[in-house]
């Protein structure tokens, strides 16, 4: 499993990854995205890849979901 990662301090609200992936970013009022769900599916991710991709700052980034410790 993937995560999108957000750093809000370099969202400059361009709204780039809403328009490639709608299902996944929007831009508040604040002019900063929200993250509307943080974890692709395998189909989902070819637009997510596209949208860390064309962000202007690098605010985004897809990072491997790290597996639970095992227990004990
Ligand atoms: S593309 Fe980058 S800078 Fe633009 S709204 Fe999305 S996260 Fe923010």
């Amino acid at each position: 499993m993937t995560r999108i990662e957000l750093d809000g301090e370099r969202c400059v609200g361009s709204g780039a990854c809403e328009l490639l992936a709608p299902d996944f970013f929007e831009v508040g009022d604040d002019g900063v995205v929200a993250v509307l769900r943080a974890e692709p599916v395998e189909r989902e991710l070819r637009d997510v890849e596209e949208a860390v991709r064309q962000c202007p700052t690098r605010a985004l980034a897809l990072v491997p979901e790290q597996s639970p410790a095992p227990a004990g």
